[in-house]
């Protein structure tokens, strides 16, 4: 949540530093054109002022020569006023082009030429006074007025030249940087618009997201509150007949018939509880990624029998008919035998669940080169095309009815799902729709090596295994701790049963067993602590000490061992683990 808010801040921050680009850029353009522009209109004005210059004297030229020729005295102030006017003008392009040198240094040469005809002039005007007509005329057109106009012009011309390529420069220049400004700003103005829209688009794409995230939640939530109604349910449906039997059993005195028929109802309605109850410790577990596979090599039809084996009762009870066809030559996989009947097993049942009486099932293996094919077919109730992608989600149920016959939670197809990936499956549900049958293919990698020579089953040996030892069993669980003891006194040992810590510690030293079966999670002192206590005493040093537990993390083991444990069995007690233990500390006592 917060990484998402730090991406949308840094988003909107690099928006805002986007558009301060843009507008930095555009400002610095426009202040660059201006800058271009003045220099443009200063080369103007200084070419203006050279023209001024050119005219008033031109104009103090043709005064002068009229008022020669008409000998008008009250003329020589107009010619004045020109002079004046054009050296007024050589001060303004003084100030003018006081950066540039060159042009400094040439304004004493139209200084001088200014100065020369005003001279020649204020000459001319004289001698017209004292020598008359003539006299002043021969001056004028002498080449001597000429050349100091000339000269006049000359000065500038070149001023003028010097100018003109200025301004050819600088208008070139503002041009470059009208090119550049319009193209930065394009490119500018192109990236914030793009910035912004894609800003907005993700935005609402972010919504949306957030919006079915919800959406998804509030299901996920309504879920759990269907599921929560169905699991109040499934637990209560085999509470009331558990009750019934219990007050059948008060009542029954010596009636060995009614007591036979309640104690049948009490098993069927507890297996019904215990699946219910492991069906969602598996989800739980293999949610959590604690679920941990025995993994071997196993022929699958070793695993499609014991599937079969335990969906039977049920199937037959619906009445429904099964066919079972497996591939003749053996198709090894590598799987947790149990696991993996566990999750045909649920798909055999979700058929007989799902079908009317009378219905048809097909279990078909059948091997695609490296893959085998395990698929479960009915004749039932089939499943709507919309249902069928959300099927293997946890607590979906299509056929949602409190009072069908066989309940579920929801789960079975999601933990069969997790089971198969766990196995590097893959499975899949298909359906023509209601009413028209429904198909579960689970699709495994096959094992290609030689097969394993067959292994000899423990267990097989398990119901004539006799040990005499003594015994404790240290469980807060006072029937786990009690039916186990039952069942190792039926194997020929005397057991001890303590049901906390300090009781444990003092039983071990009155009984001194050979074999302490010790819980881990007890009150008043854990059997952690216990363990410490008993290896401590010189009595306790060679006990068989056994954490039985419910954790069984490597960490767990790693603690145990530190305890002074000197094995760890994970709870329920893997019975040929237990049997083996014990047939070794019996023939080191023998
Ligand atoms: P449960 O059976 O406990 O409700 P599952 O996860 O096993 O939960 O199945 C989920 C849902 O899928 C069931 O409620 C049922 O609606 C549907 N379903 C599963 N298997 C079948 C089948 N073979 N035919 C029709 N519907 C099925």
């Amino acid at each position: 949540m917060e990484s998402t808010f730090d991406k949308w801040l840094a988003g909107a921050g690099a928006l805002v530093a986007l558009l301060v680009v843009a507008a930095g850029l555009t400002f610095q353009n426009t202040r660059r054109l201006n800058e271009d522009a003045s220099w443009v209109a200063h080369t103007h004005d200084v070419i203006d002022t050279l023209d001024e210059i050119i005219v008033s004297m031109r104009e103090a030229e043709a005064v002068q020569r009229s008022s020669i020729i008409t000998d008008d005295e009250s003329r020589s102030a107009e010619v004045t006023a020109g002079i004046d006017a054009a050296k007024r003008s050589v001060e303004t392009l003084r100030r003018l082009t006081d950066d540039n040198p060159d042009q400094q240094a040439r304004i004493s040469d139209v200084q001088k030429g200014i100065a020369d005809l005003a001279g020649l002039w204020s000459y001319t005007a004289r001698v017209r006074n004292e020598q008359g007509f003539e006299a002043a005329r021969n001056i004028i057109s002498s080449d001597k007025a000429d050349r100091a106009m000339t000269k006049l012009h000359g000065a500038l011309r070149q001023m003028g030249d010097s100018e003109r390529t200025l301004l050819d420069e600088r208008a070139a220049k503002t041009e470059r940087t009208y090119c550049s400004a319009i193209l930065t700003g394009l490119l500018t103005g192109v990236a914030a618009v793009t910035g912004i829209v894609a800003f907005m688009v993700l935005l609402r794409r972010h919504l949306a997201v957030r919006k079915r995230a919800e959406h998804a939640l509030q299901e996920a939530d309504c879920r759990k509150d269907e599921f929560l109604a169905t699991l109040a349910h499934e637990l209560r449906n085999p509470l009331a007949p558990l009750r019934n039997a219990l007050q059948v059993m008060r009542l029954a005195g010596g009636n060995v018939e009614l007591l036979e028929q309640a104690r049948g109802i009490m098993d069927r309605q507890l297996s019904q509880l215990v699946r219910l109850v492991d069906d969602l410790l598996d989800v739980s577990r293999i949610s959590r990624g604690k679920i941990e596979l025995r993994k071997e090599r196993v022929e699958l039809a070793a695993v499609v029998q014991s599937a079969v084996e335990t969906s039977r009762p049920l199937i037959e009870q619906t009445g429904q008919q099964l066919t079972v066809t497996v591939p003749q030559q053996p198709v090894y996989v590598d799987a947790d035998v149990t696991r993996l009947a566990q999750a045909c097993m649920n798909l055999l049942n979700n058929a007989a669940k799902y079908s009317e009486p009378g219905g048809q099932i097909w279990l078909t293996v059948e091997r695609h080169g490296s893959e085998v094919a395990l698929s479960v077919k009915d004749t039932g109730t089939g499943i709507a095309a919309s249902e069928l992608p959300r099927i293997f989600d946890l607590f979906t149920q299509v056929h949602r009815s409190l009072d069908k016959a066989q309940g579920g939670l929801g789960i079975g197809l999601s933990l069969v799902k997790r089971l198969v990936e766990m196995h590097g499956g893959r499975i899949e549900a298909k359906s023509e729709g209601p009413g028209r049958g429904s198909e579960f293919i689970m699709t495994l990698p096959v094992l290609t090596d030689a097969p394993d020579p067959p292994s000899t089953h423990e267990s097989e040996n398990l119901a004539s295994f006799k040990s005499s030892l003594r015994i404790l069993i240290v469980d807060d669980n006072l029937d786990g701790a009690q039916s186990l003891a039952a069942m190792l006194k039926m194997m020929g040992n005397d057991t001890c049963t303590a049901y906390e810590g300090l009781e444990g510690l003092d039983a071990a030293e009155r009984f001194r067993p050979h074999v302490i079966l010790l819980d881990i999670g007890l009150p008043k002192l854990d059997g952690f602590e216990v363990c410490r206590r008993i290896r401590q005493q010189p009595w306790g040093k060679n006990m068989v000490v056994v954490a039985v537990t419910g954790w069984g993390q490597d960490h767990d083991r790693r603690r145990s061992q530190e305890a002074g444990f000197d094995q760890h069995l994970v709870k329920p007690a893997n019975l040929p683990a237990l049997t083996k233990l014990l047939a070794e500390v019996n023939s080191a006592n023998d």
